[in-house]
C-alpha cells in the first residue's frame, strides 16, 4: 500500500467522530509525502518541529491513532554503549530491566528517561516498510557501529515522556510491566496530597455529603495535575500520588491546587472546610507493576510521602532537591509569600532533612484573589513577595 492510502485511512479516522485531533490535518499531509525512512520509526517530536505544531498534542494524536489501529507503538531500547536499537517491543509487558547489544556484545541496564525511545510505525495492514529498506538499515547501522557513529536522535520521545501523557495512561490502562521487571528512571518528581482532617469532614457532614466533597476535591486535584503535565499515579484513601517529569511543573501544579481550593472554599462558602496538604520530592526511582498498574517504587517515593506528612492544611512542602532545581527557583520567584526552611526527621528515613514550606494559609483565609497572581519576575512588589524569600529567609 502507498503513503497515499495510509494518509487517506488516517484522514478518515481524524474526521470520524467528534474527537478533536488538532494536528491531524497537518499529520495527514505529512504522511502522504513521507518516505520509507520517515515511516520506519516516526519520531513524533521531530515531526512536530517540522510541522510547527505543539509536540505534546502531536504525541497525543499518535497515541490515539494507536488506539484506532492506524499506528503501532514501539518501545525502542537503545544500547547505552553504541546507541543502536538493541531491543524493540510493541508492549511494555515485554520490556526488561536490562538488554543485550549483539553489536557491542554487552549487557546494559535500561533507564526510561535515557535510553528508552518511543516511536510509531504505521499498522502493517495500512502500510508496510519494505524488506529491502530494512536490510539496508541493518547494513547502515552495522557500518556506523564500526565507526562508533550511531546517535540517539537529538530530540526524541523518551519512555518517560510517553508515560507522562495522561491519555496514554487512560487508553492503555492495562499496559504495564511484567510483574518481575522494573525500569529505572534517572529523575522524576513525585507529589503526594492529603486532605486536612478528612475524618472530621465525615463527622460534620455525614458520609454522603462528605463523599461528594471528597469527589469534588479529586476532580480539582486531577485537573490541576494534568494541566501541568503531570499524571495521577493512584489514589490511596483521600490521598493522591502524582508524577511530573519536571520539578517546576510539580511546583506549578501544587500552587494551582492551593489556589483552586481557596477558590473552591469561597465558592462553596465552606470557610476552609477543604484544606489540602501537598508534598513534593524529586529523584531517581524505579517503575514497577503494582496491582497491575504502573507505579513508582523506592526511597524517592517514600521521601515524598513523608514530606507530605509534615505539611499542614493549605501548605505545600518541598524537599531540598525540589527547591534547588533551577527552573523551580525561576518559577517561585515573586510568587511565594512565605518560604520557610525546617529541619525535620522523616519516619523510617535516617538523619534530619531540610524541607521548605510554602505557606498559603494566610492568603486563603483572606480570600486569595488579589495576591494570588503577582506578575512574573517579582520586581516592584512588596518585600514579602520578593525572591529574598527564596534566598535569604530560607537559609
Ligand atoms: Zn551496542
Amino acid at each position: 500500500m502507498s503513503t497515499k492510502s495510509l494518509a487517506r485511512a488516517v484522514e478518515r479516522i481524524v474526521k470520524a467522530g467528534d474527537r478533536e485531533l488538532y494536528p491531524g490535518a497537518k499529520l495527514v499531509a505529512w504522511l502522504e509525502g513521507a518516505k520509507e525512512a520517515d515511516l520506519y520509526r516516526i519520531n513524533t517530536f521531530k515531526v512536530a518541529e517540522e510541522l510547527g505544531v505543539d509536540r505534546a498534542r502531536l504525541l497525543e494524536t499518535c497515541i490515539r491513532l494507536v488506539d484506532d489501529k492506524a499506528f503501532e507503538l514501539n518501545w525502542d531500547f537503545h544500547c547505552t554503549e553504541c546507541n543502536a536499537v538493541a531491543g524493540s517491543h510493541r508492549h511494555l509487558q515485554e520490556a526488561t530491566a536490562s538488554d543485550h547489544c549483539p553489536l557491542c556484545n554487552v549487557d546494559f541496564r535500561n533507564q526510561l528517561d535515557r535510553n528508552v525511545e518511543v516511536t510509531f510505525t504505521p499498522s502493517p495492514n495500512l502500510y508496510q516498510v519494505g524488506k529491502r529498506f530494512l536490510d539496508e538499515q541493518t547494513r547502515i547501522i552495522v557500518a556506523l557501529h564500526k565507526e562508533k557513529k550511531i546517535r540517539l536522535p537529538e530530540i526524541y520521545v523518551s519512555g518517560l515522556d510517553c508515560l507522562q501523557v495522561p491519555l496514554f495512561r487512560q487508553i492503555f490502562e492495562t499496559e504495564t510491566l511484567s510483574l518481575r521487571e522494573s525500569l529505572r528512571i534517572g529523575q522524576v518528581c513525585i507529589m503526594f496530597t492529603d486532605i486536612k482532617g478528612s475524618t472530621a469532614l465525615y463527622d460534620r457532614f455525614g458520609d454522603s455529603a462528605a463523599y461528594g466533597l471528597v469527589r469534588d476535591h479529586f476532580d480539582l486535584l486531577f485537573r490541576s495535575i494534568e494541566e501541568h503535565d503531570g499524571v495521577v499515579v493512584k489514589t490511596i484513601g483521600d490521598s493522591v500520588m502524582a508524577s511530573f517529569k519536571r520539578p517546576a511543573d510539580g511546583v506549578a501544579a501544587a500552587l494551582a491546587i492551593q489556589e483552586a481550593f481557596a477558590e473552591f472554599n469561597r465558592r462553596e462558602n465552606l470557610r476552609n472546610e477543604i484544606l489540602v496538604k501537598v508534598g513534593l520530592h524529586a529523584g531517581s526511582t524505579i517503575m514497577v507493576n503494582l496491582n497491575n498498574r504502573l507505579d513508582y517504587f523506592g526511597q524517592t517515593v517514600n521521601m515524598a510521602a513523608r514530606i507530605q506528612n509534615t505539611a499542614e492544611g493549605g501548605e505545600v512542602v518541598i524537599s531540598e532537591a525540589i527547591r534547588s532545581d533551577q527552573d523551580v527557583v525561576e518559577r517561585l520567584r515573586g510568587r511565594v509569600a512565605n518560604l520557610t526552611k525546617r529541619l525535620v526527621e522523616l519516619k523510617g528515613i535516617s538523619g534530619s532533612h531540610a524541607v521548605y514550606r510554602l505557606n498559603f494559609a494566610d492568603r486563603i483565609a483572606r480570600g486569595a484573589g488579589e495576591q494570588a497572581h503577582p506578575a512574573p519576575g517579582g520586581r516592584g512588589q512588596d518585600a514579602s513577595a520578593r525572591p529574598a524569600a527564596l534566598g535569604e529567609r530560607a537559609r
